[in-house]
């Protein structure tokens, strides 16, 4: 390794080990922080973040960089470290520091008011906030630049190299596919699911979720599970990625299912090559890849009928009273109960995809000024009554629920559409080249997943674009036609 690039890398690094303090800060905002301490950890989460801002843009680093742009020993995998640097170095210094500190003043009260408006069923409470939140994403679109949609720069912070009009092409497949489809379901006699809500006891719970934890290979010397209001994976390093989970005594997938998602998020990150920590060789490509693996852990294998073959006892044992009647086919039909409703994070495996549409309809719309903030209650119930025939009963409960607008995060939901869709795509790969996939499952042998997962996504890091990992595992570009064909095989067959 040349000496600039031992600098280089030794640099990201100490940025990494300065960002990992901040990520203990966060998971302990979330698990642990008494409720005085919020001045002071604002004032650390500030500090932490002036850091890694002055030491990546830094006059000596940045000038690295651009000696490494021409340096020609490299070998491709660095000089693909030092691009993608390099094109994070332009990011950031196109805002400014006014910019900077306006943002951060809109944000922080944006989610104040939210906050009032969702738990005083009051939207005008955060109408005006949120004005000043899509005025601000219109501006960093044209700070970013984009070629044809200013959404498209949104997206990209999230999801490199998705753009507005590939993603109207996916959403168009699950307007014309997946909602006849979901529909023809409806249609048909219900399965029974209620047993699903008799009384669980949270530490018999907990439990099995620690069992099924490490069954997928979840490494708990370099992890740990804990309780928080809103479940989250947060990876510091490869040796310390958290997950958190709560529990409901009446609601099993509460803490089930979640854990098993968590985890799939934990599991890339514990995946991570720790040489390049800090590089982006080290960190997860992708939003959407990140939550490809943890919706095919969490319905690929979490839902399948293969893989509660070899967990259902946990259950039957835990909980003699209400699974010693119940049939395996019976609990597995009832984990996959399509129901529409009006909260996005309760929806089932299929209309979840609409609950983001919806989302995506709507940001869309106002990037482009097709819609005003005010009327944003009344367009949001109209398409919820258009797309799962629900009548949203409260803002509470309707435009108010997600956290994301009061962060700013226009752009982020469709990512965990993508998600799934190449979490669909992926495993239908796995599926064809691990030698019986299915019988192993169906044993609890989940080890070969995993190494497979690691090999062609986690340890590849940033070094290439989703659509490039997608295109390497599965010899094509995101193809809806993979989770069409996986919900319709499924689903024909519970509701046959
Ligand atoms: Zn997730």
């Amino acid at each position: 390794m040349s000496e600039q690039y031992k600098a280089f890398s030794e640099h990201l690094h100490k940025i990494g080990v300065v960002g990992s303090i901040g990520g203990l800060l966060g998971w302990d905002n979330e698990v642990y922080k008494p409720e005085k301490a919020m001045g002071i950890r604002s004032e650390q989460n500030a500090f932490i973040s002036g850091l890694i801002h002055e030491e990546f843009t830094s006059a000596d680093f940045v000038k690295l960089v651009q000696a490494l742009l021409e340096d020609k020993s490299l070998s491709k995998e660095q000089s693909i470290n030092v691009t993608k640097v390099n094109e994070d170095l332009i990011k950031q210094t196109k805002f400014n520091k006014e910019f900077i500190q306006k943002q951060s003043v809109i944000i922080s009260e944006a989610f104040g008011k939210w906050h009032a408006a969702k738990t005083q069923n009051n939207f005008s409470l955060f109408e005006e906030s949120l004005e000043k939140v899509v005025a601000l994403c219109k501006e960093s679109a044209e700070i970013l630049g984009y070629e044809e949609h200013p959404y498209d720069a949104l997206l990209d912070m999230y999801e490199p190299g998705m753009t507005t009009k590939k993603l109207k092409v996916i959403f168009a497949n699950v307007k014309e596919q997946l909602v006849p489809y979901y529909n023809s379901l409806l249609a048909k006699k219900q399965v029974e699911a209620s047993f699903l809500h008799n009384k669980f006891e949270k530490q018999k719970q907990w439990d099995i979720s620690i069992e099924i934890l490490k069954q997928m290979g979840y490494d708990f010397g370099a992890g740990r599970q804990d309780y928080a209001p809103h479940p989250f994976s947060i990876g510091m390093h490869p040796t310390d990625v958290r997950i958190t989970t709560r529990v409901d005594e009446h609601n099993l997938s509460e803490l089930i299912w979640s854990a098993i998602h968590e985890g799939g998020h934990a599991l890339y990150e514990q995946g991570l090559d720790a040489e390049y920590f800090g590089q982006p060789q080290g960190v997860a490509a992708s939003l959407g890849i990140h939550e490809s693996q943890s919706r095919l852990w969490e319905n690929n294998v979490g839902r399948s009928l293969s893989y509660w073959k070899a967990n259902y006892h946990l259950m039957q044992n835990a909980f003699p009273e209400t699974f010693g009647k119940v049939e395996l086919m019976d609990f597995y039909k009832a984990i996959n109960k399509v129901e529409p409703g009006f909260i996005r994070t309760n929806a089932d495996e299929i209309s979840y995809h609409l609950h983001v549409l919806i989302r995506f309809e709507i940001e869309v719309a106002l990037m482009e000024d097709k819609i005003k903030v005010k009327d944003l209650p009344e367009f949001w119930n109209a398409k919820y009554k258009e797309y799962l025939a629900v009548d949203v009963p409260s803002n509470t409960l309707g435009v108010l629920q997600d956290v994301h607008w009061s962060h700013g995060s226009l752009g982020y939901f469709p990512t965990y559409s993508i998600g799934s869709f190449y979490a669909a795509q992926l495993f239908s790969h796995a599926e064809k080249q691990i030698p019986q996939l299915k019988e192993k499952i169906e044993k609890g042998e989940l080890s070969e997943l995993l190494s497979w997962l690691r090999t062609n996504i986690h340890v590849k890091g940033k070094l290439y674009t989703s659509e490039e990992i997608c295109e390497q595992v599965t010899g094509e570009k995101l193809n809806f036609d993979y989770f069409m064909n996986y919900v319709k095989a499924k689903y024909d067959g519970i509701y046959k």
